[in-house]
């Protein structure tokens, strides 16, 4: 068990009370997760068009949504696959906030990127970034809150440190997000380590979510697990949502429609009545 000491800023012992971390206000609704505050966050695996992150904002936020997600710097496995819209998906990220008022989550590979970033709600530092200290040094630098995803092979020990390197620079506005990890099973994308939520949130005071869409790969699995999720204690959700998954250019096959993500917001509503307080 990790010893306490390590964990100066993040743990059980540097704060007893859970955080409450709050996102945008001002240019977009004000929205508040952890401390028994519970959020969705929906959207697609990468902004592809305007027309693609608009109708897809629309839909997520109808359902209940409380923040937009869309990648524009894609961190991808192969240098071959889409590797995002950029400075372009900037610009969409961009306008899709002004008209919807949701605020915007949106993947920072690397730190020179920071001033692209202006219009983002929340800074996500991705699985394959989760132990590139310099980004997450700087990264505690910023006022933006942030989304740290837990790396394919790290510990939760591990993740939390990561957390430490940003909240050592001051920044305390941390989401926690298990996301799955590597392990010998293929029949899913990763394996989703439920555990790890009850594990952190006895270890630390900051939110916990859960990326069901990552962590399983498949569309089918995204709601069980996503309602395993609520059920195990997670502060919120991310989940990949596309208006024509089989034409996403990016993570379709985990993608769910929004008819799909609609029920599924539903369900979670009857788990977990009390969701979604603002
Ligand atoms: C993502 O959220 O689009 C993503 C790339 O996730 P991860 O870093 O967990 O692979
Ligand atoms: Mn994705």
């Amino acid at each position: 068990m990790i010893q306490e000491e390590i964990l100066k800023f993040s743990g059980r012992d540097a704060k007893k009370e859970d955080t409450t971390v709050t996102v945008g206000g001002g240019k977009t609704e004000k929205v508040l997760i952890g401390g028994g505050h519970f959020q969705v966050i929906a959207g697609p695996c990468s902004v592809e068009s305007q027309e693609q992150l608009e109708i897809i904002a629309k839909g997520v936020k109808a359902a209940g949504a409380a923040m937009l997600r869309g990648g524009a710097y894609k961190p991808r496995t192969s240098p071959y696959s889409f590797q995002g819209l950029r400075e372009k998906g900037m610009e969409i990220i961009r306008s899709t906030r002004e008209k919807t008022g949701m605020p915007v989550v949106s993947e920072i590979v690397d730190i020179r990127h920071l001033e692209l970033f202006e219009d983002v709600d929340v800074l996500q530092v991705g699985a394959r970034n989760m132990d590139n200290y310099e980004l997450l040094s700087e990264l505690g630098r910023q006022s933006k809150p942030i989304i740290l995803k837990r790396g394919v092979s790290a510990t939760v020990k591990e993740l939390l440190l990561a957390a430490e390197y940003v909240m050592k620079g001051g920044n305390d506005q941390i989401i926690l997000c298990e996301r799955g990890i590597r392990t010998f099973e293929t029949a899913t994308r990763n394996t989703l380590d439920l555990s790890a939520v009850p594990v952190l949130k006895g270890m630390t005071h900051l939110p916990v979510i859960v990326d069901p869409s990552h962590a399983t790969g498949a569309y089918s699995l995204v709601p069980p697990m996503a309602l395993a999720a609520v059920a195990a204690g997670a502060d919120g959700l991310m989940v990949e949502v596309h208006n024509e998954p089989a034409e996403a250019l990016s993570d379709g096959p985990q993608s769910i429609t929004m008819e799909r993500f609609e029920k599924l917001m539903e369900s979670i509503r009857n788990i977990r009545p009390y969701a979604y307080k603002k």
